[in-house]
């Protein structure tokens, strides 16, 4: 199963993410995680990225797309993968397939959380009063002034990409709004079956 997860910040992205993870046994790859990792350990992307980053802007496009071509090159995404926060612009978009083309790999889906604007800055306040709560450092763009840049960034530089894969015909359209099961069990019908996701007998019976 290899799916891209769209959505503005907040959207939800990274908690469905992780229940994709579980149910297929796929990776996900987050280049926001990517990111900050690499601030934390000081490479020469961390530091390239840390201050775009905190402004809530977007990282050059070539930066991010080698961050996941050294990825994909990297065993463990066989089974496939989820990417959350990437493509982010159409030039990413457009360099995703070709590496995916150059590994005769194709995507299963795109799938779009549709959120209210108005509730987002709501659902990060929640994630910076949660992660307080749990003693975490919160994110440097987890404050009001990076989030209005983050959405901007989103409206004007990834909102495109909905229109790119529906031309492609890769598009599914999820309500983002609803509760967290809800929304996993909307993704779920959004996608094609994952006949990999089954144990082997059940395979085997099925071509019998
Ligand atoms: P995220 O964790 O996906 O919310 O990403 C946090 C920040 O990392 C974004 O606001 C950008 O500054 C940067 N970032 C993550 N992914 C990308 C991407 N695909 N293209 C450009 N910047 C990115």
């Amino acid at each position: 199963m290899r799916v891209i997860l769209l959505g503005p910040p907040g959207a939800g992205k990274g908690t469905q993410s992780q229940r994709l993870v579980e149910k297929h046994g796929i990776v996900q790859l987050s280049t926001g995680d990517m990111l900050r990792a690499a601030i934390k350990a000081g490479t020469p992307v961390g530091l390239k990225a840390r201050d775009i980053m905190a402004r809530g802007d977007l990282v050059p496009d070539d930066v991010v797309v080698g961050i996941i071509s050294d990825r994909l090159k990297e065993p463990g995404a066989e089974p496939g993968f989820v990417l959350d926060g990437f493509p982010r612009t159409v030039k990413q978009a457009e360099a995703l397939d070709q590496l995916l083309d150059k590994r005769g790999l194709s995507l299963d889906g795109v799938v779009e959380l549709k959120v209210d604007e108005g509730i987002l800055l709501n659902r990060i306040e929640k994630r910076l009063s949660d992660m307080r709560a749990r003693g975490e450092a919160p994110r440097a763009d987890d404050n009001p002034q990076s989030f209005k840049t983050r959405l901007g960034a989103y409206r004007k530089q990834t909102a495109p990409l909905i229109d790119y894969y529906r031309e492609k015909g890769a598009l599914k359209t999820v309500d983002g709004m609803a509760g967290v099961d809800e929304v996993s069990r909307a993704i779920d019908e959004a996608l094609p079956v994952d006949n990999s996701a089954r144990p082997a007998q059940d395979v085997g019976q099925a071509t019998m």
